[in-house]
C-alpha cells in the first residue's frame, strides 16, 4: 500500500513541479541603492557566505548576504541609521558610504556616515567640519545580519571611512578626520571591534608654505590596499585647497608612495627609508614622491602589487582647467622596477574607471566601466607587453542604461562574487545592485529583488 502511495506521490510531484513556471529571476538583487551607493571596501566573503553593504534609501547603510551553496539570498536589512540624507529636497551627500568588515569572531562591523561631523559633536582637533557623524555599527550575533548596534568608539569627524583587515585579525579604520582641511589618520581594534586605538595621524593639513596664499591648505586624497603579508600601500595625491570667488576648486596632483609595516608600526618609503608621520607637503615632496604631474589635474586611482612584490600606482589624469574638476581624465599607471618608476599615459578609455588586478602570469590589468550612450558596460582589460597598453580581453557584463559604479574587490572573494557594482534606475535617485562574479550577476528571484516600489 506504502508503495504504490509514494508511486502516485512522486507522478504527482514531478507532474505538478513541471506545471509551475519558474519563478522571474533578474540580475540585481536589490533596487533600493540610493544616490552614488558604493565605494571602496565593502565587501567580504567569510565561511561560504558573501557579505556586502551598500547605501540605501536616505543614505542609510544596507547589507545583504549571499549563501553560495544554497544558492540564497539574504537581507537587505538596515544596520543603521544616517545623520545625513534626512533633510527633504537636500541635495544627496553621498559621503557616508559604508564600508564593511568581518571579526575573526564572525560578527559584521560596518563604519558609515561620516561627511566630517560637525562644531555639536565636539572639537576637531585634526580638521575642520561639514556634516553628518561617523557611526560604527555591528551585528548583535555572528555571522546574523538581521539585527545591529550601534558601538560607540570611533570618532565621529571621518569622511572616506575604509576598513582594512590583516591576516593576524587586526582591523585597521582609516579615514580623513573632518572635510578638506583634515589630517588623514587610522585608527586600529585588536581585540575584534571592541575597542579601538585613539586617531593616528599620518597625513598632515595645513596652511600652504607660500604665504602670498591667503586662506589655501594643502589636503590629500588615498588609496590603501593590502600589500604582503603584514603591510598596507598607500598612494596619495595632493589637494590645494581653495578657493576662488567662493568656488572650491577641485586641484588635484601628483601621487605619491609609502608603506605601512603594521607588524613593527614603521611607515617606509620606496627606498626603504623610515618615515615620520605624520608627512607634510614639504616632507611628503622629499620622500614619497613617485610622479610630478605638473600643471595637470587628477584623481586618485587604485594601488597594486605585482606577484614580484612591486608596488604598482593608478590616477586618472586629464588637462588643467579651472572647472571644478577639471578636464576629462585617462588612467595612468606606473610600476615600480626595483630603482625608478616606470609606466605613464594608456590607452585605456577616457573617463573609464575601475579596478586594479594582477593575473596569475603577473600581467597587469583593470576592470573598468564604460558607457556607450546606450548601455554601460564591465569588462576586463590587460596588458601583457608594457604599462602603456592594454587590451580588452573580455566583457564581464552590461546593460542599458548609465555606467556602473563600482566597489573594490571583495575581500577574499568567491569567483562568483568579485565585485559589488550599481546602476542608475533611470528618473529616480535609485539604482540597481548587483553582485558579480566570473559567472556574470547572481541573479535573484525578481519579487524579492525589489525591495522599494519607484512607480
Ligand atoms: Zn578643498
Amino acid at each position: 500500500m506504502r508503495f504504490y502511495f509514494s508511486i502516485f506521490l512522486l507522478l504527482f510531484t514531478t507532474s505538478y513541479m513541471s506545471c509551475q513556471s519558474e519563478p522571474e529571476h533578474v540580475d540585481y538583487f536589490a533596487n533600493n541603492a540610493f544616490g552614488n551607493p558604493i565605494v571602496g571596501n565593502a565587501g567580504e566573503y567569510y565561511k561560504g557566505v558573501t557579505y556586502i553593504t551598500y547605501q540605501g534609501e536616505k543614505e542609510d547603510p544596507f547589507v545583504a548576504a549571499y549563501n553560495h551553496a544554497e544558492k540564497k539570498w539574504i537581507g537587505p536589512f538596515k544596520a543603521g541609521t544616517s545623520v545625513l540624507g534626512k533633510k527633504p529636497g537636500k541635495k544627496i551627500d553621498n559621503h557616508g558610504k559604508p564600508t564593511l568588515i568581518l571579526d575573526n569572531e564572525g560578527y559584521i562591523h560596518v563604519v558609515f556616515g561620516g561627511h566630517g561631523g560637525s562644531r555639536a559633536l565636539g572639537e576637531n582637533a585634526l580638521g575642520n567640519y561639514n556634516g553628518g557623524k561617523q557611526i560604527h555599527v555591528k551585528t548583535k550575533n555572528p555571522l546574523d545580519i538581521s539585527s545591529w548596534e550601534e558601538v560607540d568608539n570611533i570618532s565621529p569627524f571621518g569622511t572616506y571611512s575604509q576598513f582594512l583587515k590583516m591576516a593576524n585579525g587586526d582591523i585597521y579604520l582609516f579615514y580623513r578626520h573632518g572635510a578638506h582641511r583634515s589630517n588623514w589618520v587610522y585608527q586600529v581594534t585588536k581585540d575584534n571591534g571592541i575597542t579601538f586605538s585613539p586617531p593616528v595621524s599620518f597625513l598632515k593639513t595645513k596652511p600652504v608654505e607660500d604665504s602670498t596664499m591667503t586662506n589655501t591648505y594643502d589636503s590629500w586624497y588615498t588609496d590603501l590596499k593590502i600589500g604582503n603579508s603584514n603591510e598596507i600601500l598607500v598612494s596619495y595625491n595632493y589637494h590645494l585647497c581653495r578657493s576662488i570667488n567662493n568656488v572650491h576648486i577641485g586641484e588635484r596632483h601628483h601621487c605619491y608612495f609609502m608603506v605601512f609595516d603594521t607588524a613593527k608600526n614603521e611607515w617606509r618609503n620606496i627606498k626603504e627609508e623610515t618615515l615620520k608621520i605624520p608627512l607634510t607637503k614639504e616632507y611628503a615632496d622629499k620622500m614619497t614622491l613617485a610622479v610630478n604631474t605638473g600643471s595637470r589635474w587628477n584623481h586618485i586611482g587604485s594601488i597594486g602589487l605585482s606577484h614580484d612584490g612591486f608596488p604598482i600606482i593608478s590616477w586618472y589624469e586629464g588637462a588643467d582647467n579651472k572647472t571644478r574638476h577639471g578636464a576629462p581624465k585617462q588612467l595612468v599607471n606606473y610600476q615600480w622596477d626595483g630603482s625608478k618608476w616606470i609606466g605613464g599615459n594608456t590607452n585605456l578609455p577616457v573617463e573609464a574607471r575601475g579596478e586594479m588586478y594582477i593575473d596569475e602570469d603577473n600581467n597587469l590589468g583593470y576592470l573598468l566601466d564604460s558607457n556607450n550612450n546606450t548601455e554601460g558596460e564591465l569588462a576586463w582589460w590587460k596588458s601583457y607587453k608594457s604599462l602603456n597598453q592594454f587590451d580588452k580581453t573580455q566583457a564581464l557584463y552590461s546593460h542599458e542604461g548609465s555606467k556602473f559604479l563600482m566597489s573594490n574587490f571583495t575581500r577574499n572573494a568567491h569567483d562568483d562574487a568579485r565585485i559589488l557594482v550599481t546602476q542608475k534606475i533611470k528618473g529616480t535617485p535609485y539604482s540597481r545592485i548587483y553582485l558579480l562574479g566570473e559567472n556574470g550577476p547572481i541573479t535573484r528571484i525578481k519579487n524579492e529583488a525589489i525591495t522599494i516600489k519607484l512607480d
